[in-house]
């Protein structure tokens, strides 16, 4: 029989192609999302792109805070599992408003795990972040590195992270994996998902992206004085398809007997320098991106990659994608969808 799986935040970036990935994988999924930063226009897209298996998709406007909606969902379907993205990412806004992340993200996650609790689903996957390792002294970073967060948004992850360590502890029936993601990139093949973050995008990539559709004159190098290859930051980017399918393997190791509560690193182990990932990108778009060199982002690590050993060997997955690939989906889905899933009139920032 197939099994049920829901997951949260299952209209975003990463969360889009991982119910496609399930879908095509026979899984059927619900999705629950607030649509505070993403479009049903994803749930759409991936509902055509699943083709035959897009009818074992569906979906609720819910925010994880509202108990009774999520209630009322569990008691519809037995779920054999839960995908957890759910949450606010900007790390700059939660800085300002750490309040709003603590409660969105964290209360959200609280009300998430009472629900399943009582619902008897205690199979978790929980999207946790490269954040955690701070500034690391030594790369590459395994699972056993010493943890720290440089703000809120990073200090959630921290704190759900040991909230499902202690649950595990109190109830051995919880098997919870938490997967640390490294720099998430590109987009489905197809070009028909992507990402689309609201306003000016933090992350590098949606930022070039943006400027090679024009819609910003240049991009900003957020340092070139690090001790790393040609002075920019340098970090572990992954196909996002990639990504997905690290969460098929590990749903298929939830059903592992001895999984208790259990971190994985999701990256492919490689370090890319900002130049090199510009430099990727013009050669995939044929576009040139236009660079104003300026001074260190407050908080930024300077070299940041994933040891991919525990993943390979316990997971038995790894990353198939590099660089070019990613550039070239990027670009298939920028150049397809240069306002993402909105239009000049409906993206003002
Ligand atoms: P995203 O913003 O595209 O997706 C998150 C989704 O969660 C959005 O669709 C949003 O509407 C929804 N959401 C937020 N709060 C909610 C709530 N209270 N109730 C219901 N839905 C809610 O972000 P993403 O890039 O797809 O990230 C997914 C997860 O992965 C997040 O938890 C993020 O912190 C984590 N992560 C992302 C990255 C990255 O670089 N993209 C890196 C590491 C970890
Ligand atoms: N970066 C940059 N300009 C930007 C955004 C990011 O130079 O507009 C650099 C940033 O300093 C870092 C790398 O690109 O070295 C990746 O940044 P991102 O915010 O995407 O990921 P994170 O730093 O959170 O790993």
């Amino acid at each position: 029989m197939a099994k049920n799986i829901l997951v949260t935040g299952g209209a975003g970036y990463i969360g889009s192609h991982t119910v496609l990935q399930l879908l095509l994988g026979g899984y059927r999924t619900v999705v629950v999302d607030n649509l505070d930063n993403s479009s049903d226009i994803s749930i759409k897209r991936v509902k055509e792109l699943a083709g035959e298996f897009g009818n074992n998709l569906s979906f609720y406007q819910v925010d994880l805070r509202d108990k009774p909606a999520l209630e009322k969902i569990f008691s519809e379907t037995k779920f054999d599992a839960v995908i957890h993205f759910a949450g606010l990412k900007a790390v700059g806004e939660s800085v300002e408003k750490p309040l709003l992340y603590y409660d969105n993200n964290l209360i959200g996650t609280i009300a998430l795990l009472e629900v399943m609790s009582a619902h008897g689903c205690k199979n978790l996957v929980f999207s946790s972040s490269a954040t955690v390792y701070g500034w690391p002294k030594v790369v590459p970073c395994t699972e056993e590195f010493p943890l720290c967060a440089a703000n809120p948004y990073g200090r959630t992850k921290l704190f759900i992270e040991e909230i499902c360590c202690d649950i595990h502890r109190s109830d051995s029936e919880w098997k919870i994996i938490l997967l640390r993601y490294f720099n998430p990139v590109g987009a489905h093949p197809s070009g028909h998902i992507g990402e689309d973050p609201r306003g000016i995008p933090n992350n590098l990539m949606p930022f070039v992206q943006q400027v090679a559709v024009a819609r910003r004159p240049a991009l900003t190098v957020f340092g070139n004085d690090y001790n790393t290859v040609d002075g920019t930051g340098v970090r572990d980017y992954i196909h996002v398809v990639d990504l997905a399918d690290g969460h098929i393997a590990a749903l298929r190791k939830l059903s592992d007997r001895s999984i208790g509560c259990e971190v994985y690193n999701l990256g492919t182990g490689k370090g890319t320098s900002v130049l090199e990932m510009v430099s990727a990108f013009e050669k995939a778009s044929g576009k040139k991106i236009p660079l104003v060199m300026a001074g260190r982002r407050p908080g930024d690590a300077e070299i940041v990659y994933a040891s991919t050993e525990k993943a390979e060997r316990e997971l038995n997955w790894k990353s198939k994608y590099g660089i070019e690939e990613m550039c070239r989906d990027q670009w298939n889905w920028a150049s397809k969808n240069p306002y993402g899933y909105g239009s000049p009139e409906t993206n003002h920032s």
